[in-house]
């Protein structure tokens, strides 16, 4: 349990100084907090033996008051130091798995789901900044200022009397003990529950249209009534436990009082101690109610810091599975890209998703990839962004293994449109900059006109600087496909790969961008994938792809020779044209 401490020694040794001066501060504190009992006491006793005179009444109040006073700006001071390291703390965290979450390739977001993965950056981050802030105090609290307390009974008071008073304390010990194990499981399930909800949430308000298409509202509020109950539930369980705590310990605190009063009472009757003592002794009995308190959070904020930071470590420990190479090749402009042989399956799948892929695409040339639905046209233009383990064959750039360059430099030269665009909640402008940085709205407009987006723009309010997504307006399919190529166009890519890029637009527009792309994209290599084959019929070499392999290849006019696949599929299109 005390490990969690361990796990955060980074953090703590980092923070060295500042941990010390807090801790230091509330020693003092609590220090300056067992004056006021022994000075209560004095005055009682004076008052007994009538002794106080009105300048040691003074003197006595002067004491109180300042011990107020230090011990009000002193805790001041460790509150914020230590609570203000903990927020640090969380932020540093925050910050890491962000960091780690943009690292991570396609294989870790299919091994975890969303919601869980926020689960852990938001309530396993509170978890892990308690045990830093709140963890420490009751550290200290529980025992540094116990053994005060119970010292200054001990040595000041009544040994006898303290010792009688303290026999509840290891009744308590072993209680605390049992129930903190109790708490780390419950506290676990909580949060696997939470993770469950967090991931049914997301994808409920991400597919609340199909879920509203196929009148299944009912169905989704019923479902997640049940995981809302599952989560009170195990919440319940971990409160339970935790509500347990503050109860019994306040028994076993009665216990000590009644055995305070009543062997003190009999003390001060043979006049072994004060009538003063034996008030001090019970203001002091109360003030441990606090420290032993103190201990049973200790062990339940150090339980689920525990829980908390397993569960992040884990994620932290993940490795992307595509790294870049130990010593990177350098080159200033892929002049050729090449593939030899190339077969690739996704992890955890039976059988190739793509074959034996031999082609060659040189600076300047537009290859066209076609086929059916599921034949690997993706698959195979995905070769080249690298999210997956290198596949089987060779993937080369001006001849040198793709896998020897820096990640970061294969992906400096590809603009990649994919299917499903992603759009940020921003305006349309950041939008188109997000890949390509500050461009003038000459420059944007002239994208725009190429890409048959203009007219639409205009006609929003407020034209570039419309807000789209969730608090914006929302576009058409269409409208986002070409964002989404503008968006790669307007970086200029050495290589822009297309995947199906403009299926949600109708054939003239489709033929006005085409017609623009081949203007723009001359010295330059793009690689287009369609079900239109009106889309790559311009392109110097056209495959056509069957169960991942390739069955036809050559250019528009060698392939209706071939009379094939595509020979079959470019006369039904054209009837549909037409
Ligand atoms: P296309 O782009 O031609 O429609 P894809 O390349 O998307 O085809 O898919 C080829 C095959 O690979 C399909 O059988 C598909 O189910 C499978 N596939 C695609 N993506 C993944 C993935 N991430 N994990 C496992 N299988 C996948």
């Amino acid at each position: 349990m005390f490990s969690v401490f361990k796990k955060l020694s980074w953090y703590f040794k980092e923070q060295w100084l500042r941990y010390t001066i807090a801790i230091i501060a509330l020693l003092f504190v609590n220090l300056l907090e067992l004056l006021p009992p022994k000075i209560i006491g004095i005055a009682i006793d004076e008052i007994q033996y009538q002794t106080l005179t009105n300048e040691r009444l003074v003197e006595l109040l002067v004491w109180l008051i300042g011990v107020i006073l230090l011990s009000y700006l002193l805790s001041f001071f460790w509150d914020y130091t230590l609570f203000g390291r903990s927020i640090l703390l969380e932020r540093r965290l925050r910050s890491n798995l962000m960091n780690h979450f943009l690292r991570m390739t396609p294989r870790f977001y299919g091994s975890y789901r969303t919601g869980d993965l926020m689960a852990r950056s938001t309530n396993d981050l509170k978890a892990i900044m308690m045990t830093a802030g709140y963890g420490i105090l009751t550290l200290v609290d529980s025992t540094v200022f116990m053994s005060f307390i119970i010292v200054m009974m001990f040595f000041t008071i009544s040994a006898k009397l303290t010792l009688a008073a303290l026999i509840p304390l290891p009744i308590m010990a072993y209680i605390i003990n049992k129930y903190g194990k109790k708490i780390h499981t419950r506290f676990m399930q909580a949060q696997r529950s939470f993770s469950d909800l967090n991931n049914y949430t997301l994808e409920s308000v991400k597919g609340v249209r199909v879920t509203r298409a196929f009148v299944q509202e009912r169905q989704d509020e019923a479902r997640f009534g049940e995981m809302t109950e599952d989560v009170f539930q195990k919440n319940a369980e971990v409160a339970k436990v935790d509500a347990f705590f503050e109860p019994t310990i306040n028994v076993l605190v009665g216990l000590a009082y009644i055995i305070g009063i009543g062997y003190g009472a009999t003390l001060v009757f043979n006049q072994q101690i004060s009538f003063g003592d034996l008030v001090s002794f019970n203001v002091y009995l109360g003030m441990l109610i606090w420290p032993m308190i103190a201990v049973g959070d200790l062990i339940n904020v150090m339980q689920r810091g525990n829980a908390s930071i397993d569960r992040v470590e884990h994620i932290l420990a993940q490795e992307p599975d595509v790294h870049d190479p130990p010593h990177p090749k350098v080159i200033k402009i892929p002049e050729k890209i090449e593939f030899k042989n190339v077969s690739f399956q996704y992890p955890e799948t039976e059988g190739y998703q793509i074959k034996d892929i031999d082609l060659s695409v040189k600076r300047g040339q537009t290859i066209g990839i076609v086929g059916k639905t599921g034949s690997g046209k993706t698959t195979l233009m995905k070769q080249l962004l690298r999210q997956y383990v290198p596949p089987e064959g060779w993937v080369l750039i001006n001849q040198i293994p793709i896998q020897d360059f820096k990640l970061d430099q294969t992906r400096e030269w590809i603009g990649y449109v994919p299917q499903d665009h992603v759009l940020f909640s921003k305006t349309i402008r950041e939008n188109l900059l997000f890949g390509s940085g500050w461009k003038t709205d000459e420059e944007i407009y002239q994208m725009l006109e190429s890409v048959d987006l203009k007219e639409d723009i205009d006609q929003f309010p407020e034209g570039l600087d419309t807000l789209v997504g969730e608090s914006g307006v929302t576009l058409s399919g269409g409208q986002k496909q070409r964002v989404s190529l503008a968006r790669a166009l307007l970086m200029d890519p050495e290589i822009l790969i297309l995947d199906d890029t403009l299926s949600a637009v109708d054939g003239k527009t489709e033929a006005n961008i085409i017609s623009h792309l081949k203007e723009e994209r001359e010295a330059k290599t793009t690689i287009i994938s369609a079900h239109r084959l009106s889309a790559v019929q311009y392109a110097d070499e056209i495959i056509v792809l069957d169960n991942g392999r390739i069955i036809e290849r050559g250019t528009h006019n060698d392939l209706i020779r071939q009379n094939g696949w595509y020979k079959r599929q470019y006369t039904i299109q054209q009837m549909v044209e037409v």
